[in-house]
């Protein structure tokens, strides 16, 4: 077992308090990492208001090489990162490794971003731009799917703005973090980057210190209500990437036997803990029965294990309480009869969070499974009959962050996709972010985006600058 410590102010810490992080895989402990509280965040803001100061006012060319050095130092030290990140998560290695170089490669492309000036007015009387300035100290929260890449989204954007931040990782996933955290303390000016462990006790700190300027948040929609809530007081800026019920709609024309392993891995990947992962399939009644049976015999073959083993191909659930969540809506699900494709016995003999590949067979719009998100292996497939009435259903959400349409007449995918209320919608794909688009919800999936120039504009505040011409003075 490993102590893991936190960057403050360019330095390593503990303050003697651990948490214990267990492999979800097994159940065993495999490090601690510290215990934070009021003190050790308000050094952590302290040192970030103080290298706000200098970083905010360095050439974005020096902040555009900084990311791009940890860019390469993930990239250099994949190999341990992803090992951990297994460990630690659950995620097969292969799926590790996808996360710590798309990590790498995410931050390196929006390194390259630029927030140009806008000039607004350039007449005889005058000439107005509008230039981004950095809102100051961030407060990065975030989640246990993607503890990485989602340090990184923030990391990144916040730097490149000339932002300063404080991160903290979720406490079942802080390991990977933090080893990133001691690879890169020297990449970066002391304050610039601070990261720091404790309970979920501790976001609400982050949420209400007076001195942190912005909160940029992934995780529920529960936790982003009292995030929003939270800033409420001083009226910090938010951004909010929440939950998903994200339905992927199969057309008639679409070829049976191709489909079938993608829409398979657009909800299993990562065991299904993905904000964008397919949570509803809807498939036409034409094709229904052709195409839940492929998808089911696939699913017979895939491996469900410890992703430190190898033909591992779905992990574990990643801690104890989503696991009991997601068993719940198996129960949920068996306790009102519906129809079992494949899986729906969890195994309670044992060590590790395991849910068997579960999939449901068409049903009613109103199960929990159907109108929940459900964050793990269990995937219902739903028949449709009409474009107008599967839109319908889509959209009957609270959430809007995703949605999928595969088909081989685009023109009519595409009709379908500008009828869809979410933020983002793949035809014939899944689960592609590009760092050059914003991503972000509709309704209660969010608020504000990341990526692209409209993510990195929230680390910014717009001002204006007006020059009378000719001015009588
Ligand atoms: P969570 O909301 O429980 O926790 C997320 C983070 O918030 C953790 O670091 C936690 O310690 C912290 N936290 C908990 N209570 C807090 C509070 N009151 N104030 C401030 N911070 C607090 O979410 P989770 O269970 O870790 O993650 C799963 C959820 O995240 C799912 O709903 C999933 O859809 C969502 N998610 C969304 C995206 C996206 O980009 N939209 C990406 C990944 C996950």
């Amino acid at each position: 077992m490993t102590d893991y410590r936190n960057l403050i102010d360019g330095e390593m810490i503990d303050n003697g308090q651990w948490l214990d992080v267990v492999n979800p895989a097994n159940e065993e402990v495999i490090g601690r990492v510290p215990a934070c509280g009021k003190d050790e965040l308000d050094r952590a803001v302290a040192a970030a208001r103080r290298a706000f100061k200098t970083w905010s006012k360095t050439p974005v060319e020096e902040r555009r090489a900084a990311i791009q050095k940890i860019s390469a130092i993930i990239k250099d030290n994949a190999d341990e990162l992803h090992r951990l990140l297994t460990a630690e998560q659950g995620k097969p290695h292969q799926q590790a490794m996808g996360e710590i170089i798309g990590s790498s490669m995410m931050a390196g492309a929006q390194s390259t971003l630029d927030l140009e000036e806008v000039i607004n007015e350039d007449s005889d009387q005058r000439l107005s731009r509008t230039r981004r300035v950095p809102v100051g100290v961030v407060g990065g929260i975030v989640p246990w799917n993607f503890p990485v890449m989602m340090a990184m989204q923030k990391i990144a954007p916040a730097m490149l703005s000339g932002c300063t931040i404080v991160l903290k990782p979720s406490p079942f996933t802080p390991l990977t973090t933090l080893r990133l955290a001691e690879l890169i303390k020297d990449a970066v000016p002391a304050g610039v980057v601070n990261i720091i462990t404790g309970e979920d006790s501790l976001g609400p700190l982050i949420t209400g210190h007076p001195d942190i300027d912005k909160i940029t948040f992934t995780g529920s929609t529960a936790t982003g209500k009292k995030i929003m809530e939270g800033a409420s007081k001083d009226l910090k800026r938010i951004t909010l990437e929440l939950g998903g019920n994200d339905a992927s709609i199969v057309l008639p024309d679409a070829d049976v036997e191709k489909v079938a392993e993608q829409l398979f891995w657009s909800s299993f990947t990562n065991a299904g803990q993905i904000c964008v992962a397919a949570k509803r399939i809807y498939i036409h009644e034409d094709i229904y029965d052709d195409l839940s049976k492929a998808i089911a015999e696939y699913a017979k073959g895939v491996k469900v294990g410890d992703g430190s083993q190898q033909g591992t191909a779905v992990g574990p659930i990643q801690n104890k309480k989503q696991f009991d969540r997601v068993c719940e809506l198996i129960q949920d699900a068996k306790d009102n009869g519906y129809n079992f494709l494949v899986g729906g016995d969890v195994d309670p003999s044992g060590s590790g969070y395991y849910v068997p590949i579960t999939i449901l067979d068409n049903p009613p719009e109103d199960a929990r499974i159907v109108a929940e998100e459900q964050f793990g292996p269990v995937m219902p497939l739903m028949k449709f009959s009409s474009d107008e009435e599967v839109i319908e259903r889509a959209n009957n959400s609270e959430y809007g962050l995703a949605g999928a349409v595969w088909t081989k007449d685009v023109e009519r995918g595409v009709k379908i996709a500008e009828q869809l209320e979410t933020g983002t919608v793949w035809i014939n794909e899944y689960l592609h972010l590009s760092p050059f688009a914003p991503f972000g919800g509709h309704k209660q999936s969010g608020f504000g985006a990341e990526y692209g120039i409209e993510g990195l504009k929230e680390f910014t505040y717009p001002q204006v600058i007006t020059v009378k011409k000719n001015a009588a003075v």
